[in-house]
């Protein structure tokens, strides 16, 4: 296998920058991933000569930008493997997307009595949805719960399943401890009992190969700025039969079949869920996106990348004040840790003057905190063109704020 990660950096212009005197090290994927220069330049060019609102025009423009849109559509469809590409429906970002399926699912099959089953490690994108459902459902919401490690306990997971059960709500990675859940076994298990299952994919699409008909995802959503395309951006795939059967998230514009003050029908898939104008630049930004990735040796790049977390773990669990947060056995891209006595924010800000950018708090993931018992962690997460001298700077840059409060 060879990456050459120097050459793949030149693509990304934003990290050739200084911070504070120092060479950037991003450190931040987790929460956004930078984006390579085909995609700026294609949102650029797009921006520039081709935008028009979509769908709905007849001259030039339009059919052009709709084209392009439908385009990207059609690469979305390819790149997670969706058997239809009405099934793919663009939304601004994971956690829209979470809500439509929350809200449409919820209002479609959920009732008094019926159980939602959540994992314990979930953003709160993929919680606070489910909570509002339930509770106008007369539902309730289920813990999955999970080990010291940071893994799912998969025969309690089974245990919990059951006749009221009407959907699990799971991440594929989890974006404050990194564990890959076994989600295709989950999956599995939940059909066994007729019950759909949400994969969050938001931390997943960004650095391993997915398919949806492999895992036999009921819903999988994710966002576009986590897997180096813009904000803004973001897809729900859902299979057919449940999309068909759901009623629309908004409504308005574009999503409509026939509108009259006695009634209104909507349109089929995908527009059902599209209700207004969408993000065009987005949408076209995040195929150019899936061009890139299809571009590299994504394997390779997954490869090199673990590689990284690896090191990383390595230099920071030989740290004694250092606390790692998250040791499943299968991970991606995260290493959360703490440090005796000092303050993630503490950390993060010092880190931040060595021109190394981590991420510090909560991760959207309160819960986790709680299981530890912790108030937050730092969180270094990791992408492919992230390089091992990096790892080293981080690692040396942890001594020194263990030597500034020493
Ligand atoms: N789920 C997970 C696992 C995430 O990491 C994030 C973003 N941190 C989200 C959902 C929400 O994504 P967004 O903010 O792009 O809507």
């Amino acid at each position: 296998m060879t990456w050459d990660v120097e050459k793949i950096r030149e693509d990304f212009p934003v990290l050739s920058q200084t911070v504070n005197g120092k060479p950037l090290v991003y450190l931040d994927n987790a929460a956004s991933a930078q984006m390579p220069r085909p995609v700026i330049e294609r949102m650029s060019a797009y921006q520039s000569a081709e935008h028009s609102n979509i769908h709905r025009g007849v001259h030039y423009l339009s059919q052009h930008a709709t084209t392009a849109y439908e385009a990207a559509r059609e690469k979305v469809k390819r790149f997670i493997n969706a058997p239809d590409v009405n099934c793919c429906i663009f939304v601004r970002g994971c956690t829209e997307g979470i809500n439509l399926v929350a809200d449409s699912y919820g209002k479609g099959f959920i009732g008094e009595g019926d159980e939602i089953l959540v994992s314990q490690m979930e953003h709160h994108s993929n919680i606070v949805p489910w909570q509002v459902t339930a509770e106008e459902r007369g539902a309730k919401v289920v813990v999955i719960p999970m080990n010291e490690r940071g893994e799912l306990i998969v025969e309690e997971y089974e245990r919990l399943l059951n006749q009221r059960t009407k959907i699990v709500a799971l991440s594929h990675v989890s974006n404050s401890l990194g564990t890959i859940n076994p989600v295709k076994e989950m999956i599995a298990a939940a059909h066994k009992l007729g019950v759909p299952v949400c994969v969050d994919a938001a931390q997943s699409v960004p650095h391993f190969p997915v398919d949806v008909q492999d895992l036999d995802a009921d819903f999988f959503v994710f966002s576009g700025h986590k897997m180096f395309g813009p904000t803004g951006s973001g897809i729900v795939y859902g299979k057919r039969e449940w999309l068909d059967k759901m009623p629309p998230y908004q409504t308005g514009g574009s999503q409509i079949r026939i509108v009259s003050f006695e009634r209104t029908t909507y349109a089929p898939l995908p527009a059902k869920f599209e209700a207004g104008t969408p993000a065009i630049a987005a949408g076209i930004g995040l195929g150019a996106a899936i061009d890139y990735i299809n571009g590299l040796d994504f394997v390779a790049a997954a490869e090199h990348e673990h590689q990284l977390l690896e090191y990383a773990t390595e230099r920071l669990a030989d740290i004694p004040e250092v606390t790692i947060i998250g040791t499943a056995a299968h991970k991606a891209s995260v290493l959360s840790f703490t440090i005796d006595g000092i303050h993630p924010h503490d950390i993060g800000t010092i880190l931040d003057q060595e021109g190394i950018a981590i991420r510090a708090g909560h991760h959207c993931a309160q819960p986790v905190m709680q299981f530890y018992d912790v108030p937050a962690t730092a969180r270094a997460s990791f992408a492919f063109y992230n390089t091992r001298d990096e790892v080293e700077q981080l690692a040396d840059a942890v001594q020194k704020v263990i030597e500034v409060f020493a």
